[in-house]
């Protein structure tokens, strides 16, 4: 059996950036990809949004992770010549109804760090951006979006630099608890049995069942999941907005909202469609769904400029209709098997969070 000292599982945006933090400490590591390369799953099926830190329960992993993942992401693009831009975002009322809900919004900010939120009446919202309707808005100014593949190249090539090695085409079939460390049964062209002083098991939409196959550890420590997907439209042509648009929050989801890629294309999404298997195709009957919800804030929208783009899957530990979970990060603390370590819940703002909890990772790992 090879001996390797730590073994990363999953080359998303998290894995990458918990095996840069581990390689940056000194410390050996193998990322075992069950794809072809790296970032084939959510980290590159998301709105790519830095998001600033308003919607989570101060105190969660979710809220303190984003908001030192975001100044810590700034501050990597900008050091690394990562594409990335910080265009702020506008949370907007469309109903006098919601205007409570954007104090909801800013207290929670504020209770979380981000001290620069901003009620901003409907003229200056719709001066700031005139396709948009409105009765009120809030401003988010730390808000911006990344080119997500650029940034998981980076966080690959940083890695590799410090020594770190990928495995890809290679994935995890099962593993045992040893007394120190965990074995692990590699399959693919060349299968073969590992063992690791540390595990990180950060495989997105299929950590526990890779958890669920390790012997030893205990079964009751894995947490259920259920997928929620998230299916976005593209518009022909340019934006018509500068600035990140969302609504106020739906249940299971941040709304239908637009972002912005680095090039200046515009997309909708992600609505929240609740599923029991892993399929990307994006059901152009959608479409009605969004046109009704875009038109809330952008009544221009024309009929036939969407068109169905992409989809991503996000990993929940609670069913439909419950409170957000937050992330479950859970080391020997909790289930007794030295030196695995579990990543469960990454939704978002996992992309922001990435670099953050990596050093978390990292420093629960020892290194
Ligand atoms: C619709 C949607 C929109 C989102 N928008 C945003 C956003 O705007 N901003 C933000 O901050 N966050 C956002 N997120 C969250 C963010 O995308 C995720 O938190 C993040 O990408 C998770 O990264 P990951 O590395 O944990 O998972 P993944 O990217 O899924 O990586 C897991 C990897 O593990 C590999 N793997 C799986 N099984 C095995 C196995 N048996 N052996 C080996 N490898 C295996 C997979 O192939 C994959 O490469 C969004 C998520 C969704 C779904």
């Amino acid at each position: 059996m090879e001996r390797i000292d730590a073994v990363v599982i999953g080359a998303g945006v998290v894995g990458l950036a918990v095996a840069r933090a581990l390689a940056l400490k000194g410390r050996e590591v193998v990322v075992v990809e069950a794809a072809d390369g790296v970032g084939t799953g959510t980290s590159s099926r998301n709105s790519e949004v830095i998001h600033a830190g308003l919607y989570y329960p101060a105190g969660s992993l979710k809220a303190r992770l984003c908001v030192a993942g975001k100044l810590a992401l700034y501050r990597f693009c900008a050091e690394r010549g990562v594409p990335h831009l910080n265009c702020g975002k506008l949370i907007v009322a469309t109903h006098p109804e919601q205007l409570g809900k954007l104090d909801a919004i800013k207290a929670k900010g504020a209770a979380n760090g981000v001290d620069d939120l901003r009620l901003l009446g409907a003229a200056e919202a719709m001066a700031m951006e005139p396709a948009l309707s409105c009765v009120a808005a809030l401003w988010s100014p730390s808000s911006g979006i990344v080119d997500s593949h650029a940034l998981m190249l980076a966080l690959q090539g940083e890695a590799e630099d410090k020594g770190a090695m990928f495995a890809f085409g290679s994935p995890i079939l099962g593993g045992a608890a040893l007394e120190e460390g965990i074995s692990l049964s590699v399959g693919g062209a060349e299968p073969m049995e590992v063992a690791a002083r540390t595990v990180v098991n950060a495989a997105g939409l299929h950590a526990q069942e890779i958890a669920r196959t390790i012997r030893g550890l205990p079964q009751d420590s894995v947490p259920p999941r259920w997928y929620a997907k998230g299916n976005y439209f593209t518009l022909s042509g340019r934006s018509p907005f500068s600035r990140l648009i969302y609504p106020v929050p739906e249940p299971g989801g941040l709304g239908v909202h637009v972002t912005i890629d680095m090039g200046g294309q515009a997309r909708f999404g992600p609505d929240v469609e609740w599923v029991d298997r892993i399929d990307y195709t994006v059901d152009p009957r959608r479409g009605d769904r969004f046109y009704a919800a875009v038109r809330r804030y952008w009544p221009d929208l024309k009929d036939g400029a969407l068109q169905p783009g992409y989809a991503g899957i996000r990993p929940k530990l609670v069913p439909a209709g419950a409170p957000d979970a937050d992330f479950l990060v859970q080391g020997p603390a909790t289930h007794g098997v030295p030196g695995l370590i579990n990543l469960y819940g990454i939704e978002s703002p996992g992309l922001t969070a990435s670099l953050a909890l990596a050093d978390m990772v990292a420093e629960m790992a020892g290194a």
